[in-house]
């Protein structure tokens, strides 16, 4: 089976061609200009990650919402699950940049954490 792909790891987007066998295994990669676009292109068939961007809600702050991101990429088929955990938590004024929102979300390891401060009220 042949997947057809797009490399993200740099704004030049090559377009790969990925041969993958029946047992999930990895035949072959081209397209790719660069080492790093074959890395990419065997994490995105075996293991497709993706960093997530939201916001957080505040009780007690000057704003409502706080800017989080994940502190690495997560599974992609979690991200939807994700999102639902991090829409339903609100954290507490003051929140600092860096602030742990919310850790080790669903057991993935990698914390949801504050890009941006968010002082009380
Ligand atoms: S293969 Fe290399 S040059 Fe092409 S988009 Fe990926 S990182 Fe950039």
């Amino acid at each position: 089976m042949q997947r057809n792909i797009i490399c993200v790891a740099c704004p030049m987007g090559c377009g790969m061609t990925v041969e993958v066998a029946e047992n999930g295994e990895i035949i072959s990669v081209k397209g790719n200009t660069c080492k790093r676009g074959d890395a990419y292109a065997r994490t995105e068939i075996t293991n497709p990650v993706r960093s997530l961007a939201t916001t957080v809600k505040v009780d007690g702050g000057i704003y409502n919402v706080v800017p989080c991101k994940s502190a690495g990429a997560l599974p992609k088929d979690k991200i939807m699950d994700c999102m639902e955990v991090i829409n339903k938590a609100e954290a507490k004024a003051p929140v600092k940049l860096g602030d742990v929102l919310i850790e080790n979300i669903l057991g993935t390891g990698i914390n949801i954490v504050a890009t941006n401060h968010c002082p009380e009220k």
